[in-house]
């Protein structure tokens, strides 16, 4: 394995967000998907809304450079080069006089009968017909296909042009003319932006790295149950200790007497454990919470013994066990008991 944790050192907040969306929806690819106005890549659609599609677009192309996921060609779309809307129209102007107002004039020939007339002549409301020998010819693509076998069905595409009805002149090639359907601007294929529209894999630096979740989102749920309960939270918080060393967690959190210091273990190791428990020591702290992202088995018996709580992020459950937590430590404090926070079962 070549990939290493200081890999992970390098992802940003947003980036190990994204990356841990995909885990959680077990995802390994995602597409490009219109979506209004926007691109929402599938299984991205809440944090599109959160953050926009061009910061996630900008997001997969760095986790793409970082290694975490590998980019495929998959389409390309148009955008409007003011507001960068995908809702684009396009149109063909006069190459003379740039009005809007062309007609395409067709010219078929239907060679059953050998009619040849301009394409109005055949057009019904929905399918052709000939006009002179009247037979039904069915959709146009089909008629002109050369997959069509039924010979009184065929017709033949003679040649096309286009007229401006504005200043009357005749072509052969109009200009295209796109508009943007949200802010109304007006501009050609010069000006607007065309894009390419990968797809996204997860690489399996990802798996090697990340088996469950990053590190980061987790904490962030956590900080919010602490928040709600009147917490003040502080993560990556450096504490100095009886030693006078300064000792670094991933989460303190203080409410009165009562401070809550918590790490994450990203693969339940044993000396994430030990580790911790050596600042436990250092701090004299009796709320200490390790956060098992791994759900190591081994590792809550281990840290019984010294009043560790470990909690089995692998498991749903350990936000409520971490509220049922909380909640009994404010009982505690109701009834002023010694402890300052007490944990339950132990
Ligand atoms: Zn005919
Ligand atoms: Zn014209
Ligand atoms: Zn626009």
């Amino acid at each position: 394995m070549s990939s290493t944790k200081a890999d992970l050192a390098k992802l940003s907040r947003e980036e190990e967000k994204l990356l841990n969306t995909l885990v959680d929806k077990g995802r390994r690819e995602t597409k490009p998907q219109r979506l209004g106005d926007v691109i929402v890549y599938q299984g991205l659609e809440e944090l599109t809304k959160e953050t926009g599609d061009k910061e996630v677009k900008k997001l997969l192309k760095t986790l793409t450079s970082k290694g975490f996921m590998k980019e495929k060609d998959h389409d390309s779309a148009l955008f409007c080069p003011r507001c960068g809307s995908i809702n684009v129209l396009s149109r063909y102007n006069c190459p003379h006089c740039q009005s809007f107002n062309v007609l395409r004039i067709q010219l078929l020939e239907h060679p059953f009968c050998g009619y040849i007339g301009n394409r109005r002549e055949f057009d019904t409301e929905k399918d052709l017909v000939c006009p002179k020998c009247k037979t039904f010819i069915g959709d146009f693509f089909e008629a002109k296909s050369r997959e069509q076998k039924d010979k009184t069905k065929i017709i033949k595409v003679i040649g096309s042009s286009f007229a401006c009805e504005k200043c009357g002149s005749k072509f052969e090639k109009p200009l295209v003319a796109h508009s943007c359907e949200k802010c109304g601007a007006n501009f050609t294929y010069l000006e607007a932006i065309y894009e390419k529209l990968p797809s996204y894999e997860l690489t399996e630096k990802v798996d090697e790295l990340a088996p469950n979740r990053f590190e980061t989102d987790s904490l962030r749920h956590i900080e919010k149950i602490l928040i709600e309960r009147g917490y003040n939270v502080e993560l990556g918080a450096k504490l100095v200790g009886k030693s006078g060393i300064e000792q670094s967690f991933d989460i303190v959190a203080r409410k009165g007497n009562n401070v809550i210091l918590l790490d994450a273990s990203p693969w339940g190791n044993q000396n994430d454990l030990i580790s911790l428990l050596g600042k436990k020591m250092d701090i004299d702290s009796k709320s200490v919470i390790l956060l098992d992202l791994a759900g190591n088995p081994n590792l809550a018996s281990l840290g019984k013994p010294y009043s560790i709580t470990v909690l089995d992020g692998r498991d749903e459950k350990y936000r409520e066990t971490l509220i049922g937590l909380l909640e009994g430590a404010g009982k505690d404090e109701d009834d002023k008991r010694r402890s300052p926070l007490r944990w339950r079962g132990s």
